[in-house]
């Protein structure tokens, strides 16, 4: 569920018609909903409230500092994937007791950094990585926690670029080596195995890989005990899919009643790291139409947004659901199935000005027939969207809006073509 919706044919983050938000803002412009991204929140804690979860938060999805204040003051921590993402989550008010750092290459700074901010948990992803850790914690003189990140070699589920559990990706321990390097480090000084990670890949929209993977944990955690390790954290990643294209999502209810009962099992301590399920649908983009044209047979609606905003559709052939925000007579809210026989429409790629062919937000989509200054929604875009923007082709990113209620506020400004040239010093 979220907070975008049209009443009387006019769509509405929450109280706030989203062409107010554009006038008034500008375009691009993503516009999130305050009510949404704490509703979603509230559905993981509520569902998995049986363990209280540590929830992370993982920032890569969304990393605005409103929003991880919103969300850390609502309970949850943080998952950090850099040192810059660590400085985000403590900016925002996170704790590094409530906060986990992942990534295969984490540098000898960033781990000084998240040492000196004792972060919960380093979720560790080769043998050399441990050994480096254990180096650098035993010259800081700290005590780094550890939890071993297991790839447990699932059959693939998501879109190539985001499946991180199957076999020959870059991601986590291999499941048939896990117990060999955690021997080495039985008893370490400086590095304490306390947990298992597993982050199965993203968007997932079905609870068999978690069926699966908890099956695989349960029998690691108990060698692990075995050869004296003191597991007691359990961590499960994020992954949880959204509704991109239709009410597709499973509820965070159906993924608990998967994991809880095994972690209960486990005797563990659950850490989740959702991001997408929080942020996803929380988000838009709002976009001005700028022409039309025809070319080899095609219609293209070319709008003022474009790859550098939101690049899940060229880089992931992501489908995000696109409609005008104040649809004309006869044309339905957006329709619950874009390939169907819409009346009134015509297929068409809605692409931006960048200069690239590859600069597309939707192909071969059905829409109205529309003039320049209409104003479109771009859904689902709360992840992952501003997050991967840049600034390619000299374009400032776009402005951030949180609503809520009947209140809106600006939550970062347009950038400006001063930003853009700034960190190149002086000429
Ligand atoms: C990206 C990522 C997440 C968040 O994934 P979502 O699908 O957005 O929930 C969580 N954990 C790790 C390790 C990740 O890389």
């Amino acid at each position: 569920m979220d907070h975008f919706h049209y009443r009387n044919r006019i769509l509405h983050c929450e109280d706030v018609p989203i062409r107010q938000l554009a006038d008034l803002y500008g375009t691009p412009l993503f516009v999130y909903s305050k009510a949404t991204l704490l509703h979603h929140l509230g559905q993981i804690q509520k569902a998995f409230a049986a363990v209280e979860p540590l929830i992370c938060y993982s920032i890569k999805t969304n990393g605005n500092l409103h929003i991880c204040r919103l969300l850390g003051e609502a309970g949850s921590g943080f998952d950090v994937t850099s040192g810059g993402e660590l400085y985000r989550a403590l900016n925002a008010g996170g704790s590094g007791d409530k906060i986990v750092f992942a990534g295969v290459g984490k540098t000898d700074a960033e781990i000084r950094y998240a040492l000196a901010n004792d972060v919960f948990l380093f979720n560790v992803e080769s043998e050399a990585e441990l050994h480096n850790l254990a180096e650098v914690a035993r010259s800081a003189g700290k005590i780094a926690g550890v939890a071993l990140r297991v790839n447990p070699d699932l059959p693939p589920k998501t879109h190539i670029k985001t499946d991180t559990s199957v076999k020959g990706v870059k991601f986590g321990l291999d499941i048939d080596t896990v117990l060999d390097v955690a021997r080495g480090f039985v008893g370490n000084p400086h590095v304490r195995i306390l947990g298992l990670h597993m982050h199965l890949g993203s968007p997932i929209l079905s609870t068999r890989p978690y069926q699966e993977g908890m099956a695989k944990g349960l029998m690691l955690i108990e060698r692990l005990r075995q050869q004296e390790h003191p597991i007691s954290v359990w961590n499960m990643g994020g992954g949880f899919g959204i509704h991109y294209r239709k009410q597709e999502a499973l509820p965070a209810q159906a993924f608990a009643e998967v994991i809880v009962p095994a972690v209960q099992k486990a005797k563990c301590r659950l850490v989740l790291e959702p991001g997408r399920f929080i942020a996803g649908n929380a988000g838009i983009l709002v976009s001005r139409v700028l022409f039309t044209k025809e070319s080899g047979g095609k219609h293209f609606l070319i709008q003022d947004a474009a790859m550098n905003d939101l690049i899940r559709p060229t880089l992931y052939d992501s489908f995000h659901r696109i409609w005008p925000v104040e649809p004309r007579e006869g044309l339905p809210a957006p329709p619950d199935d874009y390939e169907a026989d819409i009346p009134n429409t015509i297929q068409q790629d809605v692409v931006g000005p960048v200069c690239e062919s590859g600069d597309f937000l939707a192909k071969d989509r059905r829409l109205p027939m529309l003039k320049r200054g209409d104003v479109l929604a771009i859904f689902s875009a709360g992840a992952y969207g501003m997050a991967m923007s840049s600034n390619y082709n000299s374009r400032p990113r776009a402005a951030e809006v949180l609503v809520d209620g009947a209140r809106h506020r600006l939550i970062r400004r347009r950038e400006t073509y001063e930003d853009l040239i700034r960190p190149e010093l002086e000429v």
